[in-house]
């Protein structure tokens, strides 16, 4: 019988998992993983850094609903994917890491990059193993993959020794373990029948939509849900587009009211933390129904009345069951309410003065402007990858979502540096797609070699950079007093730093643009180019007072988000 390789055995693994891509800085051990899984339907996407490898593994996995895979090189390649496990693991997002690392024998004997790889992983993955027996990695590899996407989703970290995946088997004493599809389970049906029975009596509902409705994707029942009781909703920052933001029950403009004077909310497939305010912003006597898979989630930082745990779909569907035929004119009366009412009026009020900033002519431009014009050129079903904090903050008012997953940042983890390589991973996630990575330059400034790789790829995307001169309107930037005599480089970058010529570098098509004026034609040239076939960067100098928040459009509730972007 033929002898089969380590390495041969975990592609033929990645390409069981359906396994489209795995992102690489190549280099030892983990040659062989790449070369092999060519011959299986695997790609690898050589990038500059882990950490962005990481990350563009994270954008696959969210926008493309499946397991997002590294492969990193041993040694310093392991600890620099370290980042972005903590993202993954922040966010629930399911992803496989594959570490090369030094060989078995070599164990304790000072060997080239002998590092203990498991525990830097332990406390941000779902699991951290390591493989001791080639032989054994296809049953190691479907555990990872299960384990990543049942359940909560999460990362999960693999660890490769050299001699293992060297190691020749016996392709007899090798067992494929059957892929088994991800279970979906259903609430207690009494608990169904109480959040039912709340959400009909209430006067004034919400939904609050998070991001964990991704993998099982109820579209249809969270419309479904909110049409037939007229109940407003609030998106998280990525649970936006799962119902398009146009909807006219979206009250997100009037998130500190919905929160503030909501009786009864349900929340399906977020967590209370500090997206949420902790979940302090409801009244104190408001009930709360939560839908989450996670069972000890549920009751976290604040009390609730109805705790259901399950995927999000299945309960949604068995809510819906039990509402059927029960309400019956609920959402015409509430139409006409004084619930909506009053949150249509804040929408507008708060309209009002996002519209003032949106429509500025000031020069250095506006980043709320330089957000209008984007959200204007760019089709309806375009995948936004946002990162920075003033761009953030602006974003979070300007920007829409028509459809599902089309929204990233780095949510939970405030991880500044998500915005180009993520935007990489949801282009080859769904390459007929517009992505746009759209990032301040101090965020940029981290990943931003990774246009080399979209570049190198040639993945048609738009790179926009706004050059607002550095970390500015921080929380933190207006507590900084350096001591007299020294400057404040700290947090600044000089105005005159020219972003486009790394487009350039590239051989990207690229805008330069300083006047308010020149935003759109730019954007549309930049976006023309991409849909024939080039990466477009366009440089944005705006102004660097400008912080991106509008407090006193979003009130006391929206204010520990608000100084972080969302
Ligand atoms: P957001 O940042 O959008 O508010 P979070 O990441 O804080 O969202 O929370 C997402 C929640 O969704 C997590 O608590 C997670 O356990 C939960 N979740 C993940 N998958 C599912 C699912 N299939 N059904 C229901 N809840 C889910």
């Amino acid at each position: 019988m033929a002898k089969v390789e380590g390495a041969t055995l975990v592609s033929r693994s990645l390409q069981r998992e359906g396994v489209k891509h795995i992102y690489s800085v190549p280099g030892g051990p983990i040659g062989e993983i790449l070369a092999s899984g060519t011959h299986y339907g695997v790609r690898p996407i050589g990038m500059r850094h882990e950490q962005a490898c990481v990350f563009a593994s994270i954008g696959e996995a969210y926008v493309g609903n499946t397991v997002g895979v590294s492969t990193l090189a041993g040694g310093p390649g392991v600890t620099n994917g370290v980042t972005g496990a903590h993202v993954a693991w922040d966010n629930s997002i399911p992803i496989v890491i594959l570490g090369g690392s030094y060989p078995l024998k070599g164990h304790l004997t000072g060997t080239f990059q002998e590092t203990d790889n498991l525990p830097m992983y332990a406390n941000i993955t779902k699991l951290s193993i390591k493989v001791e027996t080639a032989s054994r990695i296809p049953e190691y590899m479907a555990l990872a993959f299960r384990k990543a996407r049942s359940g909560r989703p999460g990362p999960v970290y693999v660890d490769l020794p050299s001699d293992v995946l060297s190691a020749g088997v016996e392709e007899d004493e090798v067992k494929w373990p059957t892929i088994m599809p991800t279970p979906r389970a259903g609430g207690d049906p009494a608990l169904v029948k109480q959040a039912a029975a709340l959400l009909m009596k209430a006067e004034r509902p919400m939904m609050i939509v998070g991001k964990g409705v991704r993998w099982s994707e109820p579209v249809a029942e969270l419309k479904k849900l909110v049409e037939s009781l007229g109940m407003p909703f609030l998106p998280s920052p990525m649970g936006r587009g799962f119902i398009p933001d146009d909807h006219p029950l979206n009250m997100s403009a009037a998130r500190s009211a919905i929160m503030r004077n909501c009786d009864v909310a349900i929340v399906v497939g977020a967590r209370l933390n500090w997206t949420f305010d902790f979940g302090r912003s409801f009244r104190p006597d408001a009930k709360i129904i939560h839908i989450d898979i996670e069972p000890e989630e549920i009751g976290t930082n604040r009390a609730i009345e109805v705790g259901i745990v399950g995927d999000a779909k299945v309960v949604l569907q068995q809510l819906l069951a039990e509402m059927e035929g029960k309400t019956r004119g609920m959402a015409e009366r509430a139409a006409e309410g004084p619930w909506l009412s009053a949150l249509r009026e804040e929408t507008k009020k708060n309209a009002v003065v996002v519209d003032t900033v949106m429509n500025s002519d000031a020069t250095p431009i506006h980043t709320h402007r330089i957000l209008k014009e984007i959200r204007d050129v760019f089709p309806r079903d375009t995948i936004y990858s946002v990162d920075g904090q003033t761009t953030l903050a602006a974003g979070r008012q300007v920007l829409q979502t028509f459809t599902p997953a089309a929204r990233l940042n780095s949510a939970q983890s405030g991880c500044m540096g998500v915005g180009v390589p993520f935007a990489i991973g949801a282009k080859l996630a769904r390459p007929n797609v517009p992505v746009v990575s759209l990032n301040g330059d101090a965020a940029f400034g981290f990943n931003g070699m990774e246009v080399g790789t979209a570049a190198n790829y040639k993945l048609p995307m738009v790179f926009i950079v706004n050059n607002n001169s550095g970390i500015v309107g921080s929380a933190f930037q207006s507590r900084m007093q350096v001591a007299p005599g020294f400057n404040d480089y700290i947090s600044t970058y000089d105005p005159s730093f020219r972003y486009d010529m790394i487009g350039a570098a590239f051989g990207a098509h690229t805008e330069h643009v300083t006047q308010p004026n020149d935003i759109r034609p730019a954007l549309l040239r930049a976006y023309d180019a991409s849909r024939h076939g080039r990466v477009a960067f366009v440089h944005i100098v705006s102004d660097p007072k400008d912080t991106g928040t509008m407090r006193g459009a979003m009130g006391a509730g929206g204010r520990a988000s608000a100084l972080l972007g969302y």
